[in-house]
């Protein structure tokens, strides 16, 4: 693997999986001297573009060494890296965030059991391995459900929704054979996340709580700071993110998903990485989530996390908008990945800031008017 000379005191940053969410932490890291290396299935990773690539799966141990051979940290920007190779490198070198924090957010039933246990709020739920009880679960729980895969689910893949108990068999036959969760499905009034990250001496910030809209499973847009959230609502969702960053040893970004229900709120799931809805705090915020984590896992001080304005993210699925008619709306920011086009693929984002609410929503009318007709 060729790797230019640069001084000595560059730390090297190994980050397991190449994608967009690595490439945007070497865009972040490197005016830091922060020198970074990848590893990712595909010779074509976005990240590629930002430092040495070595090709291989995620859990495979020869191609895990090389990539964390001489790195200062070993970081991850996909939660699906196996546990046992996590742990394996943590024994070599420092793997943040923790190796707990990855293997609990791989299984859902794990997930909600820790969040339960620090007192944070979350739909009814029951674990399922047959037919039979899952039949028992949905009549415990009362349609309508969402049933879920424990393991291996992302962007609404592995999951079904159970409106009436004739739709049990069904879902089962859909997603069964494996261990599932069955939740709840609460009508929440929106979609909450909030970015939190915990840098090496413990101290925590989070991001102002952010707004997300999904369709079909995928996220289509975030507002950020949200609307309409009161201090009580915003100090309740940093006291979740501080219980789990504290429980869980945290080092680097940590995202919480959350359901606003009847003002309150119920976790939905955890993300222990930089996430897509934090891709407003680029230009948004005074320091963004990717700056934040290679900064948390250096062990380096974090930047203030306040946002500047406000903003709307939209991300870009299956096509790209012209980029000089993007460019041309006031305020807005392009992000391409560098990706192949493919139907509900994530290949870029957009994100529009502006100083008040008003302004915002003209310039994401703007912004609309310029965007793909069908954006995924
Ligand atoms: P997930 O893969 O768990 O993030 O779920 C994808 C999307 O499905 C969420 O962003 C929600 O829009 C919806 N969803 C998941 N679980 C629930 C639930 N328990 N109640 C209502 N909607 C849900």
């Amino acid at each position: 693997m060729a790797e230019t000379s640069l001084p000595v005191d560059a730390p090297v940053l190994a980050v397991l999986g190449g994608g967009q969410l690595g490439r945007m932490l070497a865009i972040a890291g490197i005016p830091l001297g922060v020198r970074f290396r990848f590893l990712d299935p595909s010779p074509d990773a976005p990240a590629a573009a930002l430092g040495p690539l070595v090709v291989g799966a995620l859990g495979d141990a020869s191609a895990l060494d090389e990539t964390a051979r001489g790195a200062d940290v070993v970081t991850y920007e996909w939660e699906g890296v196996p546990g046992d190779a996590a742990a394996r490198l943590a024994a070599r070198v420092p793997v943040h965030p923790s190796v707990r924090a990855l293997t609990v957010s791989q299984d859902r039933l794990h997930e909600k059991q820790l969040f339960t246990s620090l007192g944070i709020g979350v739909p009814r739920f029951e674990p399922v391995d047959d037919r039979d009880s899952l039949a028992r679960a949905v009549a415990e729980i009362g349609v309508p459900v969402v049933v879920k895969t424990r393991t291996g689910g992302y962007d609404g893949k592995g999951q079904a929704v159970v409106r009436t108990e004739r739709d049990a068999d069904p879902a089962w036959d859909a997603i069964g054979g494996v261990p599932l969760l069955v939740e709840q499905l609460v009508p929440f009034t929106r979609e909450l996340s909030v970015v939190g990250v915990r840098g090496a001496g413990g101290t925590t910030r989070c991001w102002p709580l952010t707004e997300n809209r999904h369709e079909r499973g995928i996220l289509r847009r975030s507002v950020a700071p949200a609307a309409d959230v009161s201090p009580e609502l915003q100090a309740r969702a940093e006291t979740f993110m501080s219980r789990l960053l504290d429980e869980l040893d945290y080092r680097g970004v940590l995202a919480l998903e959350l359901f606003e229900v009847d003002g309150a709120l119920l976790a939905n799931e955890m993300a222990p990485r930089v996430h897509n809805s934090g891709h407003w705090t680029i230009e948004g915020a005074r320091t963004s989530q990717f700056e934040n984590h290679v900064r948390a896992v250096l062990g380096w001080p974090l930047g203030p996390t306040d946002a500047r304005g406000v903003s709307t993210m939209v991300n870009c699925i299956g096509a790209l908008p012209d980029p000089a008619a993007v460019l041309a709306v006031e305020g807005a920011h392009l992000h391409r990945y560098g990706k192949s086009l493919r139907t509900g693929r994530k290949v870029g984002h957009v994100t529009v800031v502006a100083d008040d609410r008003d302004e915002l929503a003209r310039r994401v009318a703007a912004l609309e008017r310029v965007l793909p007709a069908d954006n995924g």
